[in-house]
């Protein structure tokens, strides 16, 4: 048999992102969003048929965020929302989005990474007045809505673990006996419709089960599970897992009632290892996720094919289900559209549909005994073998070849420190942003017309330069010490760096879901990856040359271009980042050459893809932050090297962060408590710290007065010689109107404080 964890939703051409928008702005109406996703669902159901899927999920769908959908169903959400809209739909919608009237005020829930992807879910809040009740059909609609199609579906529900674990808590205590039972009697009452329904399969995920565990994690979990599945009557119930291995509780999975476990064998190789320890139960199913749902790189069927034959020295060859490591959210929809892909480089991939084909081919491989001779298996070898052949090159070379030295930043960072007060002469409490401007549309529109050939480069260049001139002029009036230019020539951050290298594929229409109705198109790193010509340089060249006053270089950094594209499987991650890291470190160079003082080096992803597990942490950061070392270690030491980092939930990692030897870090803190601040001061790190003094996220204007406490506050933390005043991030997504107002403030704000030094 075959199956699929979870399918994308958004659909081929991003139908879905355009009705929930347009139903949000009252273009169509509530009936005419369901019932085109009812039809959108059916597509999605039908092709999955076509491949020959054998249980194919439902309730994957959503109109925003499945994380969501579950606490709808689970009846967790806050009483305030509930109480205003009698309409489910609009309620739905405004935990998602916010709502605001005359009368009202409802802030969004918040929203978090799911896991190390780049899928964001929103995060329910449980309090001591949350009582779990069963309010939701959804689940049970779409089941029926598959069944009259002819398609007996495989429900997909989170599991209670993970959503009690993701939730934010307040005031409750999820191991306590009297909590967990009151969700429990819902997820009973779940199952037992189901199986009125005449649903056979239902697939309950528990990812949280690949993190470290506590014992008292892995109790409550047996203790629910062993409760529910008492309940689950003639339904099968299948235990599904991904992103990782499951070592803190495998034993007491497989001695639970579960008819099915689903395991990842792409980003869990470990699971191979626990099933050859300590077996695998004979009555059971292995849903064994061997097609890789996070990468859009083609299946390797013989190895694939020697896993599965290893696996099934352990279990019966007829309970091995072929599943993807987990949901396919996480790949575009199909390459199809990739009509303008080399047909030479499209031959290596696979988006989701292509992966259901895999599906099927594992599948009719596996059940064949002798399948070398076969000729879907032969073509994919050779595939894999043209592959392989194309892996050395100089640029490999040249990684092999790094020594210390390239790594190391000289000299140590008090001297240097010196020497760029005296170059840069910049005042005390020195005021600066991240470096985005508002995308205003009239960016956008060039940009679109540049690809569609309306306009020359050369139109496009000038009008860039235009909006630089632009921006330098209003960074000067709003009395900014160090500027930037507005990095309006970048659709996005990390797209637009793949774009200009050699090495990287952009797709058409790749598009994947990145939160509720936003989509990111990620480049997919292919070979070997070069500096072709020069990136940022012509730009902010320009814009230096506009003012005395110094603008900094602002530059994607390696790990994070690496870790929002995908990448090549056969190359280990670290070589990779090491050829970003060369390519960067040329643009750098030449920057500096060009008479750039300051380069911004962001690394806004490297924390973020953190592994999951803390014994595989130091792994991943030696060679994260030496890669990032390696793009800006060979610098003059006058040159200022900048950081900026998105989120500031890395108290505990500050010491690993001080390794990258920076000059100035910026990161956010306007949200946060300020204990990233405390924890600074004991740290190893040396360098000069920007801590965001507001909340780009947020359309609010902010007064100076509010800055003005808090960098009072800040300079309590940490002196007032190493604070740098800058918003949290990047101002891309905002408006001129709404920026521009706070910016001032801040500037005044940080001017008074200064003056009274
Ligand atoms: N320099 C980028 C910007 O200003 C940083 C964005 C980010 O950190 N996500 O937009
Ligand atoms: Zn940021």
């Amino acid at each position: 048999m075959i199956s699929v964890v979870g399918f994308p939703r958004i659909g081929q051409n991003r139908e879905l992102k355009r009705w929930v928008e347009s139903y949000l702005d009252k273009k169509i109406s509530k009936e005419e969003l369901i019932q085109n996703s009812k039809e959108l669902k059916k597509t999605h159901w039908q092709i999955q048929k076509e491949y020959g899927v054998d249980l194919i999920p439902s309730n994957d769908f959503s109109f925003y965020d499945t994380f969501l959908d579950h606490a709808m169903l689970v009846g967790s959400i806050p009483k305030e929302y509930k109480a205003v809209f009698s309409d489910d739909l609009e309620l739905y919608f405004a935990l998602a989005k916010g709502y605001q009237d005359q009368n009202i005020d409802l802030k969004a829930l918040p929203m978090k990474k799911w896991f190390f992807t780049n899928y964001h879910y929103l995060v329910p809040e449980i309090t001591e007045n949350t009582k779990f009740e069963l309010s939701s059909t959804k689940p049970f609609d779409e089941f029926v809505e598959a069944l009259s199609i002819g398609i007996k579906t495989k429900p997909v529900i989170i599991g209670a673990l993970t959503f009690l674990k993701l939730s934010k808590k307040s005031n409750v205590d999820i191991y306590d006996k009297s909590f967990w039972e009151k969700l429990l009697d819902v997820y009973i009452q779940i199952l037992r419709r189901f199986e009125e329904l005449g649903c056979e399969f239902v697939q309950i995920d528990e990812p949280i089960l690949v993190t470290d565990l506590s014992t008292k994690d892995v109790e409550l979990f047996e203790n629910f599970y062993r409760n529910l599945l008492s309940h689950k009557g003639k339904l099968k119930v299948l235990l599904q897992t991904y992103f990782g291995d499951v070592r803190d509780c495998f034993e007491k999975i497989i001695s639970l009632d579960f008819d099915a476990i689903g395991l990842d064998f792409i980003d869990g190789k470990f699971n191979l290892e626990l099933i050859k320890k300590f077996g695998f139960p004979r009555e059971k199913l292995l849903f064994a996720g061997v097609v890789n749902g996070r990468n859009v790189f083609k299946n390797n069927y013989k190895d694939t094919l020697e896993l599965l034959n290893t696996l099934s020295s352990f279990v019966d060859k007829k309970n091995i289900v072929i599943s993807t490591s987990c949901s396919l959210l996480f790949v575009p929809y199909s390459l199809k559209f990739e009509i303008q892909l080399d047909s030479n480089k499209k031959k290596f991939l696979a988006f989701a549909e292509e992966k259901l084909k895999e599906l099927s081919e594992l599948k009719l491989l596996f059940s064949q005994g002798n399948f070398t001779a076969n000729s879907i298996y032969l073509q994919n070898a050779q595939l894999f073998e043209e592959l392989n052949k194309n892996k050395l090159s100089d640029v490999s070379t040249a990684v092999n070849n790094l020594t210390d030295d390239d790594f190391e930043r000289k000299p140590c960072f008090e001297e240097r420190i010196k020497l760029q007060k005296e170059v840069l002469k910049l005042p005390q409490l020195p005021t600066t942003t991240i470096g985005s401007f508002p995308q205003t549309t009239d960016v956008r529109s060039a940009r679109s017309k540049l690809k569609k050939g309306e306009i020359t480069f050369e139109e496009y260049e000038s009008f860039i330069k235009s909006k630089i001139e632009r921006v330098i002029k209003l960074q000067e009036e709003i009395g900014l010490d160090v500027l930037v230019h507005g990095e309006y020539e970048r659709n996005d951050m990390v797209e637009f760096f793949g774009e200009n290298l050699e090495g990287f594929l952009i797709t058409q229409n790749g598009w994947v879901q990145s939160y509720g109705t936003r989509c990111v198109k990620p480049p997919i790193i292919f070979s070997d990856i070069k500096r072709k010509r020069p990136i940022t340089v012509e730009y902010i060249k320009y814009a230096q040359s506009l003012t005395k006053k110094p603008v900094k270089g602002i530059l994607t950094g390696p790990v994070t271009i690496l870790n929002w594209s995908f990448v090549r499987e056969d190359i280990p991650l670290k070589n990779v980042a090491f050829q970003l890291a060369l390519a960067i470190k040329e643009e750098v160079l030449e920057l500096e050459k060009e008479g750039v003082k300051i380069i911004q080096i962001d690394e806004a992803a490297l924390i973020e893809k953190l592994p999951l597990r803390r014994c595989q942490h130091s792994e991943y950061l030696s060679w994260a932050i030496k890669a990032f070392r390696l793009s800006c270690s060979k610098v003059k030491p006058e040159t200022q090297i900048h950081t900026h980092m998105c989120y500031s939930n890395f108290d505990e990692l500050l010491d690993e962060i001080a390794k990258m030897d920076v000059d100035v870090i910026t990161f956010e803190a306007a949200k946060s408590d300020f204990t990233l601040l405390d924890s600074i001061n004991k740290s190893q790190l040396k360098a000069e710290v920007g801590p965001g003094v507001f909340d780009v996220h947020s359309p609010r204007i902010v007064s100076k007065e509010e800055m003005k406490k808090l960098i009072l506050k800040m300079i309590e933390k940490v002196g007032k010689d190493r604070l740098w005043i800058n918003p949290d991030c990047g101002l891309k997504t905002r408006k001129e109107e709404e920026i521009l107002p706070t910016l001032q403030n801040m500037v005044l704000a940080a001017w008074e404080v200064r003056n009274n030094l």
